[in-house]
């Protein structure tokens, strides 16, 4: 190593489940580089939540706030009025900035990322379409390596914008065309995963998987709270029974509709399920529907989602396959129903279904009574879903693989750990 103390400027995107495991990668980063410090630069909310009285590193990475945009006693800001705020902020905090290395973390999965460094591609057969209704979204990606399965209405929805200068379309667009240019892109997903879409990335920047983190010895996780006794609960269920876990994520509520949908399912099949939700989605219920399935059923505001799938009662993930969810999933061997809203679930969606054969998705786009016991049924009672479950168990063995002393996540955590040594 070269100078006796390097320091690293992190740079957080706040919103959702995108700093967490940001930070994680740094904490794991810190106890590979003994004489490096870190600055995690993120908004006060953010940093209040990931550090909360935490010292990560023995003091080696240091929260910064810096100023999001939000106003005092105002609402938090918008991701919009995040990124005009945050650029200029983000430079005055670090103060130098040419000739800096840098190295990218998306916290997603190589096909999203992927399918943004195509966006000039994807517009212009979308411009090509002669049938402006939007039937050309159908399409199928099938020139682009790994895409086969992925139709063009299924991209990342910034990629297909009417206003490519959006602040947020526009924040990624300019980012994967920056991307080539970065030293590194860091995944937490593995190489057997996604391998030829991995590949194709490699092509243009150096790429290091080092995914599933959750599975990764060494990556320091948050800590378990079970306030709502989730895990006792599903310890009380009969043997072999097979839960239903549902959750959307820290930020997604389904529309009433949807929940009404849901909850009619769940009473039908009579399984037992877990549904995290919060109480802005609870009082859409039907009336009388917490009562009547109180003997089947429990509804909390968060569960412990890790421990919750490692649990062997539960036997299906309804989820809106945010990359988290999915890849923890896969980890614990779960197979999933999925019900994708934005940004890169949708492109998850089509990998679980048709590429991993791991899930379903969920019929005619949105939950429905009949949708969501049609899916039901076929995860957890038919030929199919057995195949799902063998697939998922299989990808599980794949990702356990990944992780162990000479796997291929190990072994590009460690060339990245070089990577950064050779750079001080
Ligand atoms: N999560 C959890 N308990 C819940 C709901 C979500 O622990 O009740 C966690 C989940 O384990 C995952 C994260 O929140 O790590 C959600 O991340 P994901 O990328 O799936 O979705 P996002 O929150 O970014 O939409």
């Amino acid at each position: 190593m070269g100078s006796s103390e390097c320091h690293i400027a992190v740079l957080a995107f706040p919103f959702t489940t995108h700093a967490a495991p940001l930070l994680s990668l740094v904490e794991q980063l810190s106890a590979a580089l003994p004489s490096a410090r870190f600055s995690f630069f993120n908004n006060h909310d953010s940093n209040s939540t990931l550090f909360g009285g935490r010292n990560p590193a023995a003091g080696k990475v240091k929260a910064y706030d810096v100023w999001d945009g939000t106003v005092a006693g105002e609402a938090l800001v918008t991701h919009e009025e995040f990124i005009m705020a945050m650029p200029g902020n983000y430079q005055t905090a670090i103060a130098e900035r040419g000739g800096v290395p840098w190295i990218s973390f998306w916290t997603a999965g190589a096909c999203s990322i992927s399918a943004h460094l195509y966006t000039d591609f994807v517009r212009s057969l979308v411009a090509a379409t002669p049938n402006a209704n939007g039937n050309g979204l159908d399409q199928k990606l099938k020139v682009i390596p790994g895409m086969s399965e992925v139709s063009i209405g299924e991209m990342p929805g910034e990629i297909l914008a009417k206003d490519l200068q959006a602040p947020f379309p526009g924040m990624i667009y300019n980012m994967a065309l920056k991307l080539p240019g970065a030293n590194a892109l860091v995944l937490n997903s593995f190489q057997k995963l996604e391998p030829t879409v991995t590949d194709d990335l490699r092509s243009k920047v150096q790429v290091f998987n080092i995914g599933p983190m959750i599975l990764q010895p060494a990556t320091p996780k948050p800590p378990i709270s079970d306030d709502h006794n989730c895990i006792p609960w599903l310890d009380s269920l009969p043997p072999a029974s097979s839960a239903v876990y549902l959750s959307f994520g820290s930020g997604i509520t389904p529309p009433p509709d949807e929940i009404v949908g849901l909850a009619k399912a769940l009473e039908a099949k009579r399984a037992p399920f877990l549904w995290s939700l919060k109480p802005h989605g609870v009082k859409h219920l039907p009336e009388g529907f917490v009562e009547r399935t109180k003997e089947f059923g429990k509804i909390v505001p968060w569960a412990p989602q890790v421990q919750v799938l490692s649990h062997p009662g539960v036997g299906v993930f309804v989820t809106h396959c945010g990359w988290n969810s999915t890849l923890e999933a896969i980890s614990c061997g779960v197979c999933m129903i999925c019900r994708p809203f934005y940004g890169d679930q949708k492109i998850n969606t089509r990998f679980v279904e048709s590429v991993w054969e791991i899930g379903v998705k969920i019929e005619g786009r949105i939950f429905t009574k009949d949708g969501t016991m049609k899916a039901l049924n076929v995860v957890l009672d038919s030929d199919r879903g057995k195949l799902l479950k063998e697939n998922v168990v299989k990808l599980k063995g794949e990702a356990l693989e990944a992780v162990k002393p000479n796997g291929s996540s190990t072994k590009d955590f460690q060339e990245l750990v070089h990577l950064l040594n050779d750079s001080f």
